[in-house]
Order: C-alpha cells, then structure tokens, then sequence
C-alpha cells in the first residue's frame, strides 16, 4: 500500500457508497486517516455462547441454533420473522426490510448457525431484531471476539463499521518513523505503526498512559505545535519599522481620568517595540474583563496612525463596536483623526462613501464588525488590525487575517478568556503574548456570596432595593448542555415569575433569538429601559453595561470556575459596587464547595482559570469547548504534562525541516497541513 492511502478519501474503500461516507462525514471521517484515528471507547464481549434460556434482556449476546421455519407475510411492512431453537427454548429472528432472498440463503432450514446481536423479549419470546452477525459456524472464530467498539451515529452499523475499519488497519501502509528509535524508547513511546494497530483494541484506547496512547498523543502535540510555530515564522516576517512618534499618545494618557496601570503600561511597552521592530507584530493581549485593554489598544492605534497608517478594529457584535466607536471618537477627538463605522447594516450610499475614503486614505481609523474584512474593503495604507474579544480565532483565521492586512500590516489580538497556564502554548504558541495582570486602582473587587435556591424569597426584597437605587441586574438561568430549546425554557419560566414582581422591568434574552432580537434587548438594557435581564449564557462578552452591579447565577453548580468568573464580570465594571450571588441546589459536592470558594478568595482570572484546570480536569471542560480551549482529540493538558513539554521541546529543536515528507504526513494526519499550506507529500 502507498502511503497516500491513507489520506484518500473514505468513498475509496471498498463497501463504502454515497449514503455511508454521508454518515461518516457526520462522525468526522471523512479520510481514511480518519478511521485510523478514531478509536474504540469499549468493546463488545461476544465471546461466550449462550443457551436460548439463559439469554439476558437488553444484552449483546452470541447464540448457537438451528434455524426451524420462515415467515415472510405477504402483507407489506410487516417483519419477516425466523423462528430458531436450540435444546434450551425458541428464539425468534425478526428483519424489516430484508429481502427474501437473502434471509433464506443465510438461514438455511434446519441447519446450525452462529447468531449475535441484542436481545429482546417480546410477546413471551426471546427475539434478535436485524442481529449484529449471522453466519455459519465455520465463521464462529470471527463473531465470538471482543470486539471493539466505536462511538457511532445512526446509518453506521458496528458489523459494517468493523468491516471496514478492519480492512484500513490492516491495510496501514508501514510509515518510516519521523521518530527515532532512541528517541522513542527513551521516552517510553512506541512506534508509529505499532501505536495506531495496538490503540484499535480498546485495552490500549482506555488506557490514556499506555506507550500506544502516549504516541499518539505526542504526535497530535508536535502536530500542533508544529503548525504554530510555522505559522509564526510565516507571519512575523519583515516588515518597514513604523517611526512612531509618542507625543499624541502621551497627550491622550495624560487627559485621561484615570492613570494607567504599571500593566497597562508594560503592554503598551510592548507594543511599541514591535511597532518600532523590522518583523511583523503578531500579539494577543490577554486579560481579565475590565482590566483595561480597549484603551491600550487605542494607544497604540493612535501611534500607528500618526506615523501615516491606517487601522482596523474589529469586533464581534455591533453593540461592541458601536461602544468602541463611540469612545474612539472621545478619545481621538482633538487629535484629528478622521474615523469611520461600518457593520453589515450600514447602508449603500453610506458604505460606498467608506469605501472610497478608506482608498483615498482619508479614514484613518475603521471600526466595526467582521464587515471590515468583506473582499471589496481595501486600505490604502492598513498599518494594525485590532481585533477583539475574539477567542473563537483559531490559528486558521489568524493566519488568513495576518495575510489579508498585508505585509507591512501588524496585528493585535485581544482576549478576555482566561487560559490556563499549562495551555497557552497550544493555543496562543505563534503569538507573542502581553498579560494585564493588574486591575486599575479603583476597581472594587466584586463581592461573592452564594445561597440555597430554596431561600431564593429572601432575595426578592434585596433586588427590589437594587431597583429601588436604579442599579440593573443580570439573571442568569441554568444552563441545559445541547438543547436550546431547554434553555430557553427555563430561562421563560424564571422571566415569568419575575415579570410578575417586578412589571414592566424585566427582559429575557435567550440562544434561540436571531441576533438581531438579541442586540436589540441588549441595547434597551443598556438604555436602562429595563432593570432585569433574565438570560441564558448568551450574556455578549465584553460590552460594558455600567449601571448593572448585580448578577445572579442559578444553578451555579452548573458552571465551570472560568465561566463563573467570566459571568460576574459583568457587574461592577462602573462606580458601583459589583455583586454576585451564587445559587445551589442542595446537596453540593466537595468539589462545588471549592469551587465556591475559590470564588469568593479570589478575582484573579488567570488563577481561576488554572484553578478550574485542576479541579475539574481537561475531559469535562464543557464551559470551555465553544471557545476552543479544548482543541486536543486526544492530549490532556493534566493527564499528559509531561508530554506537552516533550512536545514542546521537540518542535523548538526542529530547524528548518519543516518541508521534510516526513512532517508533511504527520500534519496532514491532524489536518493541520492546509492551514499553512503544506500539499506535497
Ligand atoms: P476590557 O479589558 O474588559 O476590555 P475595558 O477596556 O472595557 O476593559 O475597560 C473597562 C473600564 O475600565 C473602562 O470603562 C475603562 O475606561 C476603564 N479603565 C481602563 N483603564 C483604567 C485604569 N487604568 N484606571 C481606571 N479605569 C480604567
Ligand atoms: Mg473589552
């Protein structure tokens, strides 16, 4: 077998037609790779023949019987039924939808078949519905294994499944290892080809530190890292170094009502030093919510523009963009720098307007929504593309942003989510990264209390007195996993009730909203028109909502530590005292217990964040799976530190090799080789 097999794809395979590659592409097979990658969670005992009498109800069970008698009605959509029977009792065989044919020529009357599949009792008889194996027992080797089982979806049967993973695995052409012998022994790793074939039997697949396990793991890692690190060679190439001159920037901080914070000012630092270098910047900024990172990037916008450039912001909402177009404009306003805003509402007349003046140079400054990177937008001198709140930006559209802001263009990231330490490198490794750390002087902690939801009554008269203060409050309900519907449920019925004690000053906000509904009660929350918002998680990251200083959490057990904390930061970003209450069901876990507090102890994102690593572990991150913290399929950042280190090293020591073959077929197995290009093999 060639190696390219592998990267065929699956409709190459024999027995694998339109309707099936559909329903794999559902499960995310859609190479052949793929089948060698996905991996059994289990396996199916079958290898034990049963008597008829000693069948168990709603159990995967082998049988050894003598096929008695067919029925095939000659009414439609009734079953064909086949009776059989061994010493012990009668079992009944039933099919939908088989063909005559076929069913007789795979039970032959009055002969001794094998027969494996679920059992079922109905009408006072055992019964097999559409069984797993039917064969003669020539074949009984074959069926009665432990089988490996593989996380499936509807369409896909496990018979047709093994079928054909059988056939890739045992068609996995021999790799030449980019490994070393000495190098894998001494790290108690395996081989490549020994790994994948051992890890299809689910005693090595279970087993997270097996040498097999640990292979793949460092190869999905090196995969990774690879991709990263070659990203960043790519990105941060020479550019012109920007002559920035600090005299409008300085006179910005010094009108401002506040003082930057030692952080603030070491990030700003930062910045201008890539501004000023001959590579490209290629930055995030990471820190807590309120920690002051819109106005860092205002100033170096500022920079940026007074040394004859122009800049982008992006943001993800409009309501988001809206605010920082509003505080640009403030901020900028002496300075005179001419800049615009532009979403996917703004209209034709004016749009084209924008379009010219951004040619022509006139705007300086873009704001807006990821309109600002529709095809027909060109700059005519794009010197920073400011980007934020955008953790959902995996390296893929990083790479593509850093090619369409050009090469002289700079690029700034920032994000809000608190990563763990243990996995910035996996996620942020082709970025340079700033930290705030600090929260400005006059921030208050936000103060963190929690009750049992049966004591909820209490809380009514303290929420009336928050009214009572004009001060605004979140409400946010449990979150149901996958179902929006259940959400959105809950959350009506606690708006309901609410409603009720408070008429006329309630608002709900919910994931199955279009956007647009969504913005628009956000946007009468932010106008004060009401002073509830009772909400599932959809609360947008980022908008400052300075008047609201109370937020509740139901079922706050619910949640993950990081998101707890991502949710109370949203109070107290104004003059105000900030509150969050917690509310539990009863009956709380030892962990639950922590969590809580850990919350109350602390309101340093970063320690939360890696907190929350440890307590709950990668594998039940939930919170963290949309915003792509969780993007291993198989390394675990607790379970598999010391291999990321591994990993990590490895990558560091690979000089320019990157275009060997050999590196090629491992970033083409986890579907890195696209993002940055990589096609030969
Ligand atoms: P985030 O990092 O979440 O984007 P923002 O940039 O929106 O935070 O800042 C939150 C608020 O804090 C804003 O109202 C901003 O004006 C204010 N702020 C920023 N830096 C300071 C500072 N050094 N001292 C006091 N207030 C600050
Ligand atoms: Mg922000």
């Amino acid at each position: 077998m060639k190696k390219n097999f592998i990267f065929n794809e699956v409709n190459k395979l024999k027995g694998i037609g339109p309707q099936l590659s559909k329903y794999l592409k559902k499960k995310k097979i859609e190479k052949i790779k793929d089948i060698i990658l996905n991996l059994p969670y289990s396996e199916t005992d079958r290898s034990k023949i049963f008597k008829v009498n000693e069948l168990e109800v709603g159990k995967i069970q082998s049988i050894i019987v003598k096929v008695k008698k067919l029925n095939f009605p000659r009414i439609r959509n009734l079953p064909n039924r086949i009776i059989c029977e061994d010493e012990t009792g009668q079992i009944e065989i039933v099919y939908f939808n088989s063909r005559e044919g076929y069913l007789r020529k795979i039970f032959p009357v009055n002969e001794r078949i094998i027969i494996s599949g679920k059992v079922n009792f109905f009408k006072k008889k055992y019964q097999i519905t559409n069984p797993d194996y039917v064969t003669k027992l020539d074949n009984q080797e074959y069926v009665t294994q432990n089988i490996p089982k593989y996380s499936l979806t509807k369409g896909i049967n496990e018979k047709k499944y093994r079928s054909i993973s059988e056939q890739v695995i045992k068609n996995i052409p021999i790799i030449e290892d980019w490994l070393d012998q000495n190098f894998i022994k001494k790290n108690n790793l395996i081989g490549w080809n020994e790994s994948v074939s051992n890890l299809h039997n689910s005693k090595y697949s279970k087993d997270t530190n097996s040498k097999s396990f640990r292979r793949i793991v460092f190869d999905e890692l090196c995969a990774n890292f690879l991709t990263l690190s070659e990203n960043r060679k790519r990105i941060k190439k020479k550019k012109s170094p920007k002559k920035i001159n600090l005299k409008y920037s300085e006179f910005v901080i010094k009108k401002l009502p506040f003082i930057l914070t030692n952080s603030q000012k070491k990030v700003l630092g930062e910045i201008n030093s890539d501004l000023l270098s001959n590579n490209r910047m290629f930055r995030i900024i990471q820190g807590d919510v309120g920690s002051g990172k819109t106005i860092v990037s205002l100033l170096a916008i500022i920079n940026i523009i007074k040394s004859g450039y122009q800049c982008a912001l992006m943001s993800p909402t409009e309501i988001l963009a809206k605010q920082h177009f509003d505080l640009s404009k403030k901020i900028l306003d002496d300075l005179n720098i001419n800049l615009d805003f532009l979403t996917g509402k703004t209209d034709y007349k004016k749009k084209k307007k924008i379009l010219s003046n951004l040619s022509n140079g006139k705007i300086k400054l873009l704001i807006g929504t990821h309109s600002l990177f529709q095809k027909k937008i060109n700059f005519r001198k794009l010197g920073l593309i400011v980007i934020d709140e955008q953790h959902k930006f995996g390296v893929k559209q990083r790479s593509d942003l850093a090619k369409k802001g050009g090469s002289e263009c700079d690029v700034l990231l920032m994000s809000a989510t608190p990563i763990p330490r243990t996995m910035m490198m996996s996620l942020y490794g082709d970025m340079d990264i700033s930290r705030i750390t600090e929260k400005p002087a006059n921030r208050k902690n936000i103060v963190t209390l929690s009750k049992p939801e049966k004591k909820i009554n209490e809380l009514w008269p303290f929420i009336k007195k928050q009214i009572d203060l004009d001060n605004q409050i979140f409400w946010v309900c449990p979150l149901i996993e996958k179902s929006v519907f259940l959400d959105y449920s809950s959350a009506k019925k606690k708006f309901e009730i609410i409603e009720k004690k408070f008429k006329n000053k309630v608002g709900l906000i919910h994931g199955a909203l279009e956007k647009d509904q969504k913005q628009n009660i956000l946007k009468e929350f932010l106008e004060k028109k009401i002073s509830i918002l009772v909400s599932t998680t959809v609360i947008e990251v980022g908008i400052d909502f300075p008047n609201a200083n109370l937020i509740i959490i139901e079922n706050a057990n619910k949640f993950g530590l990081a998101q707890l904390h991502q949710l109370r930061g949203r109070v107290g970003r104004g003059e105000k005292q900030g509150i969050c209450i917690l509310l539990f069901k009863d009956g709380l876990s030892k962990n639950a217990i922590k969590r809580i507090k850990i919350l109350k102890q602390s309101n340093d994102g970063f320690f939360i964040a890696d907190e929350d690593l440890k307590l709950r572990g990668y594998g039940d991150l939930i919170g963290y799976q949309q915003s792509g913290v969780k993007n291993f399929r198989f390394a675990d950042p607790i379970k598999h530190q010391d291999i990321f280190k591994l990993a990590e090293e490895y990558v560091k020591n690979i000089k320019s090799e990157i275009n060997q073959k050999k590196y090629s077929f491992l970033l083409k197995l986890f579907d890195k080789a696209e993002i940055i290009n990589i096609n030969e093999i």
